[in-house]
């Protein structure tokens, strides 16, 4: 039997500890789906679509991960996609009450499936897509947080909206 599981996130956009996560999955796991969620509560500086684009780019020499984007319940995603484990990152316990949760919601809702939590290494226990999307913005070097594709699409994205602001 195929080992699959789902890593769901917004990923607005991946940084390096994503990564993190999604390598030690893939060492877990026969196969991992990096879900995007498209339509969550928070409104995305990317689309979807350039969100699985970047994700792909920067996973592409990796080959038992797969990109997919989602709407609705993880639950219904992670059925969908024959797997039978949701992937979470932990980084401190101000994540934990939620994942929690959301971990527990989760197995009321589909008993046969598990979230598995891996604990962030260290180096990226402090970052998360909103702190470098904040750096970024004000033009700080964001070359160690997040892969040089991001890193681009970060500085253009910005570039385009201070354009627009312009016109
Ligand atoms: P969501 O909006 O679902 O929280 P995110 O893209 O922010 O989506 O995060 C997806 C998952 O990755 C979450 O489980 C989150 O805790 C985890 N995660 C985010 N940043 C890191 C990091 N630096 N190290 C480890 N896990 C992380």
């Amino acid at each position: 039997m195929i080992r699959r599981a789902v890593y769901p996130g917004s990923f607005d956009p991946v940084t390096n500890g994503h990564i993190d996560i999604i390598k030690r999955a893939a060492n877990q796991f026969d196969e991992v789906i990096v879900g995007v969620l498209v339509n969550s509560a928070k409104s995305p500086l990317f689309s979807s679509i350039e969100r699985v684009n970047i994700l792909k780019e920067v996973l592409k020499d990796m080959p038992s991960v797969r990109v997919e984007s989602f709407d609705g319940l993880s639950v219904n995603f992670v059925r969908e996609c024959k797997a039978a484990a949701i992937i979470r990152g932990l980084r401190a316990t101000t994540d934990f009450e939620y994942e929690l949760q959301m971990a527990q919601m989760n197995r009321v809702l589909d008993e046969g499936i598990d979230t598995v939590f891996f604990i962030t290494n260290l180096q990226y226990a402090y970052l998360s897509s909103s702190i470098v999307k904040e750096v970024a913005k004000h033009g700080g070097d964001i070359s160690k947080l997040v892969p040089p594709p991001v890193e681009r699409a970060l500085i253009m994205k910005y570039k385009e909206i201070a354009n627009g602001q312009q016109n």
